[in-house]
């Protein structure tokens, strides 16, 4: 287990020598003290890092994308220790690290290993006598900060488009989870990657986060986590005028209309918002159901809700783990007050479990609330194993509940209606729409938000963009024109 910075290829202590303890959510333990950067130490990161971008960004691409491909060989070769470090670190169930977190963060490297030779320029038609053609370049180094609900996933979602495009990178993991993304630099080394080109510091946000944000030497800021951090990232990031990225909080609408076919309506809204004990900025947290059909389907989505097993992440028939922080239990425990105060029904859920088991641990039942779509706890992002439900009667009133948060990161709808699934997808202010299912992603599927769920995307070729500046080239290639304007 790596606990140290990783900077310049190599695993140092911060100059300070200020660590910090990361918690297995299970039971509160202690796993590891861990190296907590400073901003001298951000500064060495960065410096590795500018010094290792002319050669890395100069690499004929294919061999930037071979060194991904070999890193995905080594993450599959490696996946059960992965899967136990992220069970322990974050409190995943060991089912979902070693059958999703993983193979997708194989997959993610993999996808992009087989990108990096295929960001192609293009040629613009002009004027006759000149030519004009498009290349994209690496911006240059990127800083990268991660929040701690997916922790290695999203180590390959932020590095890997990044390394393809031929960008150095400083990342930092969130504090509560640094363990994963440190074995991902272990490998790294390992497959053969320069020194210098990725560099992980686990930190403080307020400190580290901060001063990756502001550093003036680094040229694009990704971000991932909270809509009020974001604005942080973004006034930080002004010093410079740094390329910002920011993809943040969500509040999942999943309208239900009275065709849908329920059964996959509870199963898939159950993974929706009950899969990483709900700890997912695209989680379904808000059940919109017909009134036709809402009294059957509550009673069939609740009665699975309490049929959930919970327990110890490492235990494989576990289905559901602990949160990841003690505070953000107490969070998320302090929204069922929040749901009572302003009217709201507990159907299922809405406090910890009984087991004596399970006591010393950041756990929380599957909960299931009745609410009024303007109550706090169907407006902002609750961000556990929390859902709201409410009820509606005509399409219009459905659209309206949906779109009705500041949010717009993903939105499902359940219908065997073919125009109306479509109509609904195009009239929802979302930048995901799942039609029958809910929570699909892919590394080649663009990912991302409007409004207070940020800006910019995630995988597919729309990433690509993101990491790479245009450049356009001008050519005069007819020699009769003159280089100046004729007068
Ligand atoms: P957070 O915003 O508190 O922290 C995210 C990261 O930012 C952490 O690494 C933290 O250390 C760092 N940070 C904190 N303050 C900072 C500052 N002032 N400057 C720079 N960095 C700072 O979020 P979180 O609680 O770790 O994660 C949960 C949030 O992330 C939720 O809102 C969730 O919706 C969001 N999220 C969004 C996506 C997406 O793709 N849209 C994906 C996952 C999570």
């Amino acid at each position: 287990m790596q606990t140290q910075l990783f900077i310049d290829g190599r695993f140092v202590p911060a100059l300070s020598g200020a660590t910090l303890a990361t918690l297995n959510p299970h039971d509160n333990s202690e796993i590891a003290q861990v190296s907590m950067a400073g901003r001298e130490d951000v500064d060495r990161a960065v410096a590795a890092a500018k010094k290792a971008f002319p050669a890395w960004s100069a690499m004929a691409a294919a061999d930037r994308g071979r060194l991904l491909l070999k890193l995905a060989d080594a993450i599959e070769a490696n996946a059960d220790a992965l899967a136990r470090l992220e069970s322990l670190d974050t409190g995943h169930p060991i089912r979902d690290t070693r059958n999703l977190d993983v193979p997708r963060t194989a997959a993610t490297f993999r996808y992009f290993g087989g990108m990096a030779d295929k960001v192609e320029g293009s040629v613009i038609p002009v004027e006759a006598g000149f030519l004009n053609y498009l290349t994209r370049e690496p911006v240059g180094v990127v800083g990268q900060v991660v929040p701690w609900n997916f922790p290695l996933m999203f180590t390959s979602w932020k590095m890997a488009p990044a390394l393809a495009a031929g960008n150095c990178v400083v990342m930092k993991p969130a504090e509560l989870t640094p363990l994963s993304s440190l074995a991902i630099a272990a490998l790294m080394a390992e497959v053969g990657f320069p020194a210098g080109v990725v560099n992980v510091l686990p930190g403080l946000g307020h400190v580290a986060g901060q001063y990756i944000a502001e550093h003036p030497e680094i040229s694009k800021v990704a971000f991932t986590g909270s809509t009020a951090v974001g604005r942080k990232i973004v006034q930080a990031s002004s010093g410079n005028l740094k390329k910002v990225q920011l993809e943040l909080g969500g509040k999942g609408a999943n309208i239900v209309y009275g065709d849908a076919n329920l059964d996959a309506v509870v199963q898939g809204s159950a993974f929706g918002i009950f899969h990483n004990q709900g700890q997912a900025c695209i989680a379904a947290s808000r059940l919109i159901v017909h009134e036709s059909i809402a009294d059957d389907l509550l009673e069939r989505f609740t009665s699975l809700a309490r049929s959930i097993r919970i327990g110890d992440p490492l235990d494989p028939s576990t289905e559901m783990g602990p949160l990841t922080s003690q505070m953000h239990r107490d969070r998320v425990l302090s929204y069922v007050d929040v749901a009572r105060e302003q009217g709201g029904r507990v159907l299922a859920g809405g406090k910890a479990p009984d087991a004596a088991a399970l006591a010393k641990g950041c756990y929380v039942e599957p909960t299931i609330v009745q609410a009024k779509p303007t109550d706090r706890v169907a407006q902002e992002e609750v961000f556990g194993p929390f859902v709201t439900v409410s009820t509606f009667r005509t399409d219009e009133e459905a659209l309206a509940i949906a779109n009705g948060t500041e949010y717009g990161l993903g939105a499902g709808l359940w219908t065997r209606d073919l125009q109306r699934a479509h109509l609904v997808a195009r009239q929802l202010r979302s930048g995901m729409v799942w039609i029958n299912c809910y929570k699909r992603v892919s590394p080649a599927s663009p990912f991302g938000g409007v409004g207070a769920s940020g800006y910019g995307r995630e995988m597919g070729f729309e990433v690509m963009r993101e990491y790479t500046q245009p450049k356009s080239v001008w050519v005069n290639v007819d020699a009769n024109i003159p280089p100046y304007y004729p007068r």
